[in-house]
């Protein structure tokens, strides 16, 4: 029997050390304008029992690791056995096993875009059997859709929720129809409301995905009010925080060549952050764990960090215009973290080095020169 599993393209940064688990492939949706994950790739179900085979090959790769530890003198420290793993895996299938245990060998993210569109009685089905064949595990996670989410019954979602879907993470993108239907998105803010609360009622864990900037200049004002206040409603246990990114291959990318989108630079999307965090009323931990977020300290949990997190963003926009600027850049060139190390001389010279060098030539002194080479330089990740 091959030891063996499939694996899907993505999993979010949370689920970094996550067993990844594949229950469908590609996405049953992609037609989002903005996003590239999976164009060209037709979407399909798998089968239980294909699943099955896949949770049985983990578990052979768990016990041959198991067996590795003991006969190398590691006992019962299965991490350390793990790293050794690790350090030179055999296979992906051996790395995807001690990654998992490495990190705690608890955490499962069933892949892709939305496990939540299987039949409720076969997703149970392999929620279950997952469980008994691993019964270390405690938490597992998956992507899902607002659509499919508001389509399921309450009863269903709490069915799913006891045979052990511990989480779902959503792509809310926008709660504005505007930037949705624009963006097509497939979904209205009244699904997202109906299938959030449908998913919070459950009592599955439930992340929003909010797209930061992506109403462009046009509707910048409009997305982050109406995100506010979707994600007023629905309540989610996490608000996670991406900010657009653009690039040639997307379907967007035509309004952005016809001028009919205009993209916004770093400083109007922290004006942006700052209304959407003014427009939330909600309980809800606001994380912003992606490196593409220029003011990634802006976390907390709401409402009680609301003043802390709005303050922290005063302060990006109180600073002279030239310090914005090297925080700015210090930030895509991956130098600073946070605020504070504008302070750290040796960091803010390297960025100053980098900015004669941007300014060099035709662009000298130029802000909109400089966001465009920012975008040229440094905006793809
Ligand atoms: S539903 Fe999600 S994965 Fe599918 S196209 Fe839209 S953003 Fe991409």
């Amino acid at each position: 029997m091959a030891d063996t599993f499939e694996l899907g393209p993505f999993r979010p940064p949370s689920e970094a050390f996550s067993l990844l688990l594949r229950t469908t492939r590609n996405c049953p949706w992609n037609r989002c304008r903005f996003c590239g994950m999976y164009k060209g790739q037709k979407f399909e179900l798998r089968s239980v029992e294909e699943i099955e085979r896949d949770i049985e090959a983990v578990k052979r790769i768990y016990d041959r690791i198991l067996a590795f530890a003991w006969r190398s003198g590691y006992g019962g420290r299965l991490q350390d056995a793990a790293r050794a793993v690790l350090a030179k895996p055999p296979d992906q299938y051996h790395y995807n096993v001690a990654l998992w245990l490495y990190g705690g060998g608890q955490n499962v993210f069933l892949q892709d875009a939305n496990s939540l569109i299987m039949r409720t009685h076969e997703l149970t089905e392999v929620l279950r059997f997952l469980k008994e064949t691993l019964p270390q595990v405690t938490r597992i996670t998956s992507y899902g859709r607002s659509k499919t989410a508001a389509k399921k019954t309450l009863e269903e979602l709490t069915e799913i929720g006891e045979a052990g879907l511990s989480r779902l993470h959503i792509g809310l993108e926008s709660g504005s129809d505007t930037v949705l239907k624009l963006m097509d998105k497939g979904v209205t803010a009244a699904d997202h409301i109906a299938g959030g609360r449908n998913v919070v009622e459950s009592g599955i864990s439930l992340s929003e995905y909010v797209l930061l900037g992506l109403g462009g200049r046009g509707l910048w004002r409009e997305h982050a009010v109406e995100t506010g206040r979707v994600l007023s409603e629905i309540n989610p246990g996490f608000i996670r925080i991406r900010t657009l990114s653009v690039s040639p291959m997307l379907p967007m990318y035509a309004g952005v060549e016809d001028g009919s989108y205009v993209i916004e630079n770093d400083e109007e999307m922290v004006e942006e952050l700052k209304l959407l965090i003014e427009s939330l009323d909600c309980d809800s931990n606001f994380v912003s764990d992606h490196i593409n977020n220029l003011l990634q300290e802006v976390e907390g949990k709401l409402p009680g960090d609301k003043q802390k997190m709005l303050a922290t963003i005063e302060r990006f926009q109180a600073l002279p215009a030239a310090e914005r600027l090297n925080f700015r850049i210090g930030r895509r060139a991956r130098i600073y973290t946070q605020l504070d190390e504008l302070n750290d001389t040796r960091k803010h010279g390297v960025v100053e080095q980098i900015i004669q060098k941007l300014t060099e030539g035709d662009h000298d002194g130029d802000e909109y020169a400089v966001d465009r080479l920012l975008e040229g330089y440094f905006v793809p990740l």
